[in-house]
């Protein structure tokens, strides 16, 4: 039933489906059938061998905005493999519905859901139908559900699983979808969002809501320890968690997500008919839209650490299905730059490489928001920040470069000078663009069932539907 190349099912995926949402497609005016592109059947798909609903556990990881070239520099920087990098058995392509480049609410409806959308959408297909999504089929299946995130929980990629919207940025309506979800375990940030009403003014309040149905709701790392195995909505942060890097001098009673990890998985494995669950490492991505390697390669190693309680929860049984994925890739990081290019002539070890990084203790938005440089951003303050906490002197060129994406109205972050500056003037590394790509992403997986191939995000439902015994229409 585990056997790592039995069985490669081929033409197993949903194609029915595909064929549904092209045809939608044509008809909303899109112009391209959306299942039917000649990208997508690239004929090296498949599945290992497991009897359909053989499967009790899907524990599904999202790599928000990574590639294989995050993964390296974080392997690098860990000195040995990610604990999933030996369980690599293919490629994801990520185009949404009507982009090239994907946003994470598209490429994660696509997981979720099986179908391609567009930009921005929630649980919802390209014709803005609502596309039942493979935590509400394992919900169906009398199976325990979860999400854990470090943003807030209406973050896209949690959202995409259990709610459904054409607009990604309604957070209100995504949290009250998310309450009314029937979640066993919800774990990450938003606990502003909690006051608001369920429904008009005057109303009963998600949190009162949540406490009528019998949710434990921990706000710090050790009330999380504390509470016992049952329904819980642990939110432990006003918006999202402090960066890895930063959670222990700013944030030191939220939790990482190795603990979050851990007490979903105990908590869901109470179930008797099993769970599904999906982890996300929220700002992997956002470390690439700021082009910040070190919070980069932080948030990746606790990513892999949270992996880590997986693969131990799934090792020696043979009902659980781990995958790992990315929804798309960030920042174009390029393990390489134009100081790379003479020094790689010489020989450039790779200690060289991660120095400035070991030697930078706090990330970008840190030094921006809780370091000094928000409330008084002059080139004095930002060369003293930057001389502190990252440990190089950048020189008038660099600050007015810094300055000018702090005022350029273009930027979504008045801190991405920072991390393009410092990696292109002071590492080895580099970035093309402070928003998301198109590469294809890898894919790992381990257990009954696991993907095999190069495919589509889309394809991943099925995989997982299969797996479980579920079915997603
Ligand atoms: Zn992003």
């Amino acid at each position: 039933m585990n056997s790592p190349t039995a069985n490669v099912c081929g033409n197993g995926v949903p194609r029915r489906r595909f064929l549904q949402s092209g045809l939608a497609a044509l008809i909303a005016g899109l112009g391209v059938p959306v299942g039917l592109r000649a990208q997508d059947r690239r004929g090296a798909t498949g599945q290992t061998e497991a009897a359909a609903g053989s499967v009790r556990n899907v524990v599904l990881f999202i790599a928000d905005g990574v590639g294989t070239a995050h993964y390296a520099l974080a392997r690098a920087y860990k000195g040995a493999p990610l604990v999933f990098e030996a369980a690599i058995c293919g490629l994801a392509a990520t185009a949404s519905a009507d982009s090239f480049i994907t946003d994470s609410a598209a490429a994660g409806t696509a997981i979720a859901t099986g179908y391609r959308t567009r930009n921005g959408s929630v649980g919802v297909d390209a014709d803005g139908r609502e596309r039942r999504t493979i935590l509400e089929a394992a919900r169906a299946s009398g199976r325990a559900t979860g999400l854990v995130v470090t943003g807030s929980f209406t973050t896209a990629t949690a959202a995409v699983f259990a709610a459904h919207t054409k607009a990604r940025g309604e957070t209100l309506q995504i949290a009250r979808q998310l309450v009314e979800a029937d979640l066993t375990v919800m774990l990450g940030g938003g606990r502003k969002l909690l006051t608001q009403p369920m429904a008009g003014e005057g109303g009963p309040t998600l949190e009162q809501t949540l406490r009528e149905r019998g949710y434990a709701l921990p706000k710090t790392a050790a009330e999380l320890e504390a509470t016992p195995a049952g329904r819980v909505f642990g939110l432990f942060a006003e918006d999202a968690l402090f960066p890895v890097i930063d959670r222990a001098k700013l944030g030191p009673t939220q939790p990482m997500l190795p603990a979050m990890t851990r007490h979903a998985l105990q908590t869901l494995d109470q179930n008797e008919k099993g769970f599904f669950v999906m982890v996300e490492g929220t700002q992997t991505d956002w470390a690439g839209h700021q082009n910040d390697p070190v919070m980069l390669v932080h948030e990746l190693l606790e990513f892999d650490a949270a992996v880590a309680e997986a693969m131990r929860f799934a090792a020696g049984r043979s009902d659980t299905l781990v995958i790992v994925v990315s929804d798309h890739a960030c920042g174009g990081l390029a393990l390489g730059n134009s100081r790379a290019q003479a020094a790689s002539k010489r020989g450039l070890s790779q200690d060289e490489v991660l120095a400035p990084l070991r030697a930078a203790k706090a990330s970008a938005t840190a030094l921006w928001e809780a370091y000094g440089i928000a409330q008084k951003p002059d080139a004095e303050t930002i060369r003293r920040v930057v001389a502190e906490h990252w440990g190089v002197q950048f020189n008038e060129a660099q600050v007015a470069e810094v300055s000018a994406a702090a005022a350029d109205p273009k930027r979504d972050e008045d801190y991405d000078g920072l991390g393009r500056v410092f990696s292109r003037d002071f590492t080895y590394l580099d970035w093309t663009t402070h928003e998301h790509t198109a590469e294809d992403v890898p894919l790992y997986a381990t257990g009954p069932g696991a993907p095999r191939g190069a495919m589509h995000l889309t394809e991943l439902a099925g995989v997982m539907a299969r797996a479980l015994g579920v079915t997603l229409e």
